[in-house]
């Protein structure tokens, strides 16, 4: 378990990625949803992307749109779309992978992990039963992303959907 957010790792996978030159919550602004930056969810107050170094199949990462880096910057409004939208996330998540549990956390600043210091973000992680050794986890950084698109498109009409909820 000690092993699940394995920040150091992260950063040196995510400082490879192209997508490191500008901030990954800006991708596809402007648009509710786009494949190619794993765009699933945007509206004015939230973004969630597909974690492209996922630590699980299904691994989310879910921001206020606003680029923001602590968490003491939140307005009211934020901080409650934030948690309605972990909630909401947590149900998409059950319903298409039936995780045994889940770990949600915040990592804020570099020195505790942040893989982007700058803008505030919720990982939400689905756990399964036997998944917590360190090998798995490694084995999941190298095998899941042949997978994530399959994901996207797994999750993607729910969140859609949740989108025209919060909009009517
Ligand atoms: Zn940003």
């Amino acid at each position: 378990m000690k092993n699940l957010w394995a920040p150091w790792r992260m950063t040196y996978i995510q400082e490879k990625s192209p997508l490191e030159k500008g901030c990954i919550f800006e991708a596809g602004t402007g648009k509710s949803f786009e494949k190619e930056s794993l765009l699933l969810y945007r509206d004015a107050l939230i973004v969630v992307l597909l974690n492209r170094f996922p630590y699980a199949n299904g691994h989310l990462l879910i921001a206020p749109s606003r680029h923001v880096s602590d968490i003491s910057d939140l307005h009211g409004e934020e901080n409650t779309a934030l948690f309605d939208i972990i909630r909401e996330s947590v149900a998409i998540i059950r319903k298409h992978k039936t995780p045994d549990g889940f770990n949600i956390g915040l990592n804020l600043g570099t020195v505790a992990g942040a893989g982007h210091p700058d803008h505030l973000h919720f990982h939400v992680v689905p756990r399964w039963e036997g998944d917590h050794n360190f090998m798995t986890v490694l084995a999941e950084v190298r095998t899941v992303p042949e997978h994530i698109e399959n994901t996207f498109d797994q999750l993607l009409p729910d969140f859609q959907e949740l989108l025209e909820k919060q909009a009517g």
